[in-house]
């Protein structure tokens, strides 16, 4: 695609997830403050994600709240039925269900989560009602979805003809266990920090293809799949959730920088940590990422094969992270 098509394209998407009137108002809500740092805005996330991420990057440039970029910006992830563990399209359960989970933080240390919703695609956005519009923090399953609805939320069938096919095949050659292996993963966490040097992040995903029904990994639980502390840094992570919440991974990263750690160093230390508790049994994914509150970023994986994207000088860029194995 030309870039003036794509970008046409974008900013027409952009529009679509914010609504014009809304961007323009908390633009000018947001450029009555004065930017605090030169390195910013700063938008990273797990995976190959280019226009999650210059979504998330320009509105941040627009003046647009790390908090409103980093649910614009995976809403674009749910939205594509070619992510096949984000949003429509999907893997199911083992009995054919999509369920999605999410979670959202703020530079205040709001939080909201769901967890095994059906039939809402903006997961993340509904995350995030959950924190501004509830008492709570995780909202599960049918409670979830009916809150969804009484917000406005349309219900959306996520399994596609092509997801539900490979359900299919799946379920005729095999009743095993999943595994998170080094392909089966891709879950989008996403950090952004604005203008403003506020820090936010949002975590979507499906979660393990074929899971167990009824089964939740990290991604939606504050400290394990995302972690915000606008003192400190964000951290969010995917790859085997079993693995990430046994260790708190995002909190721990967060708690190794505030003692001094770069971002680079503390993912790695909480890849070592996952490891010495798993005695040299590594044949699942685990990857990380980080930034400070300076804007420095960092990226580590059990296996190779782990990438993330970041916002930099209004473009995308994907790039490998470093890895143990
Ligand atoms: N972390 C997710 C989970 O365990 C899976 C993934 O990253 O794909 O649910």
């Amino acid at each position: 695609m030309k870039r003036r098509n794509f970008f046409g394209k974008l900013s027409m998407t952009v529009s679509g997830f914010l609504g014009v009137n809304s961007l323009e108002a908390q633009s000018q809500n947001l450029n009555s403050n004065p930017k605090r740092l030169t390195n910013s805005p700063l938008s990273i996330a797990t995976w190959n994600c280019p226009e999650a991420i210059l979504i998330s990057g320009k509105l941040m440039e627009a003046g647009i709240s790390a908090l409103d970029a980093a649910v614009k910006g995976v809403a674009f992830e749910e939205a594509n039925e070619k992510n096949t563990t984000v949003g429509i399209g999907a893997s199911p359960d083992q009995s054919g269900c999509v369920t999605l989970d999410a979670c959202v933080m703020d530079d205040k240390g709001n939080c909201g989560a769901v967890m095994a919703v059906e039939n809402i695609l903006h997961v993340a956005k509904l995350a995030r009602k959950v924190m501004e519009d509830t008492p709570h923090v995780n909202l599960a399953a049918a409670g979830a979805e009916e809150f969804a609805y009484s917000k406005g939320f349309k219900k959306t069938k996520l399994l596609t003809p092509a997801s539900k096919k490979r359900w299919e095949a799946w379920s005729q050659k095999s009743n095993s266990s999943p595994k998170i292996n080094v392909e089966n993963h891709d879950t989008i966490g996403m950090l952004c920090l604005d203008d403003y040097g506020n820090l936010s992040g949002s975590c979507t995903t499906s979660g393990l293809a074929y899971k167990m029904k009824g089964r939740v990994g990290d991604s939606p639980i504050i400290g394990s799949g995302l972690f915000v502390d606008n003192e400190v840094g964000a951290a969010t992570a995917t790859g085997l959730g079993e693995a990430v919440i046994k260790t708190v991974g995002s909190f721990l990263i967060v708690e190794l920088m505030r003692n001094g750690c770069s971002p680079q160093k503390a993912c790695e230390e909480a890849i070592q940590r996952i490891l010495s508790k798993h005695s040299g049994k590594t044949d699942f994914q685990v990857g990380f990422i980080a930034i400070n509150i300076s804007g420095e970023k960092g990226a580590y994986s059990i296996h190779k094969g782990f990438s993330y994207t970041y916002f930099k000088s209004g473009r995308a860029i994907n790039t490998s992270s470093a890895s143990f194995y």
